[in-house]
């Protein structure tokens, strides 16, 4: 017998009994972005190698290591999308979406990094992205926020997330910082782990979230970005934190914050929860003003996030919300009255929009298709046998303890379930 093929580690398939849970997640999503006149774009995986690489930068995480890159068959490099913003912003420039005009915009979809699978990290996750473009106040960041705020209330996880914010300046502040910052920890480099040393001539802001002990005694002595913000940046930091007090969204500034990704400037921010070990950021996101530039467009100002699903429904889960089940009524045909009841069936599905009517196919005793019925989930069965089709009526069993079997005639079949159903 030959191997079984399994599927790549860290690519899950998501089963039947999980759809369920993330169908109910990305309602509430749509529903929260909807409230709020965001509309939906839809970008393909695959996208040149070079957009990423210009856009999250070469010597990030992500483009030095995570990133599924081949070239297709006419030796072009492509590379299975790590992450939305760089396809979107591609997306919108190409078809003139940015010019002249403001966007709000949401995705949603499968992305890829090639890293260590664990509990909450995989190779393929999804991500439910937003990214707004044209607007450049405090406000927009706000608006993102409170969004991302009543979407936490829609899904039950108010008292579960915290949001952390920071600002990262422009790029000439970054500068100035990023020197300050290499001069002091050159100093302490006996104190600093191995990792963050590496990083300090690279990627000296990634060292400001290393979890290693000794470093993060260094880092509590270390010049902080705060200090080194233009009087704008300044300001609009201190007015999305106006905003958010004026509405009643708690924050904790977070020095450290800086993000993996080059092309955040200003505002970022990250809801983080404690019951996900490690992995514990849920949503993140951040003011890009200079990528649309970046990436050969006009200067436009834009903010986003991007959540992580997997996370979602791990924190959804430990909390399972009511969801409802796939069949409400179960159909039998017990005999030769196949064409009669499917066609029953039919009207049904006319009758109840919205209810998952399910016939039984293949045949069987009435003992087994009544086992078939109950395991369904239905709240009601429907028999047909051949003494029923004579008298013109329809046995209703009601399986979740809503009464007594009765035969009603089938013109009321289905007020008889509706009733049922309620
Ligand atoms: P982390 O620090 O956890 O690696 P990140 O900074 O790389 O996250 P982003 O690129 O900002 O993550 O992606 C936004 C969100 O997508 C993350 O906050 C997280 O919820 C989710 N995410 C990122 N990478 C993964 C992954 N490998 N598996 C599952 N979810 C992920
Ligand atoms: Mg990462």
């Amino acid at each position: 017998m030959s191997k079984k093929i399994t599927s790549i580690r860290g690519m899950n398939d998501i089963l039947p009994e999980q759809t369920g849970l993330w169908q109910w997640l990305e309602g509430k999503v749509r529903d929260v972005l909807a409230s709020y006149g965001y509309q939906e774009i839809r970008m393909p995986i695959v996208e040149q190698t070079d957009l990423f690489k210009r856009s999250i930068g070469e010597v990030t995480d992500i483009v030095e290591k995570e990133m599924y890159t081949f070239d297709d068959r006419n030796g072009d490099s492509l590379t299975l999308r790590p992450e939305g913003t760089a396809s979107c912003v591609r997306a919108c420039e190409q078809h003139g979406l940015l010019y002249n005009q403001t966007q709000r915009l949401w995705y949603t979809g499968p992305m890829f990094r090639h890293e260590r699978p664990q509990a909450g990290r995989y190779r393929q996750f999804h991500q439910i992205g937003v990214e707004t473009f044209g607007m450049n106040g405090p406000d927009i960041d706000a608006e993102v926020i409170l969004m991302t705020a009543r979407l936490w209330k829609a899904l039950g996880l108010a008292d579960k997330v915290t949001l952390e914010l920071n600002s990262l300046g422009d790029s000439d502040d970054r500068a100035r910082y990023r020197d300050a910052l290499v001069a002091y920890l050159q100093e302490h480099v006996e104190q600093i782990d191995e990792d963050s040393r590496k990083r300090i001539e690279r990627s000296p802001l990634r060292v400001l979230d290393s979890k290693d002990p000794g470093t993060r005694q260094v880092l509590e002595n270390a010049p902080q970005l705060a200090d080194y913000l233009n009087e704008e940046a300044r300001a609009h930091f201190d007015g999305l934190k106006a905003l958010l007090d004026a509405n009643g969204i708690a924050y904790k500034v977070n020095p450290y914050l800086v993000r993996g990704l080059d092309y955040y400037g200003k505002t970022v921010f990250e809801w983080v929860t404690d019951a996900l070990g490690a992995q514990g950021t849920v949503c993140a996101g951040g003011r890009y003003d200079g990528l649309v530039e970046q990436l050969g467009g006009k200067p436009t100002p834009a903010v986003g996030f991007a959540m992580g699903v997997e996370r979602l429904i791990l924190l959804v889960e430990q909390q399972m919300p009511e969801l409802s089940a796939p069949v409400d009524v179960y159909v039998m045909a017990m005999g030769d009255v196949l064409a009669p009841t499917m066609t029953l069936a039919e009207e049904l599905r006319d009758a109840l929009p919205g209810k998952g009517v399910q016939l039984h196919c293949g045949g069987g005793s009435f003992k087994s298709q009544m086992k078939k019925a109950d395991r369904s989930g239905a709240a009601v069965a429907l028999i047909i046998g051949e003494d029923e089709l004579a008298n013109g009526v329809v046995t209703v069993k009601p399986l979740r303890g809503q009464g007594e079997q009765v035969q009603v005639a089938q013109g009321d079949v289905a007020n008889a379930v509706t009733s049922l159903l309620a």
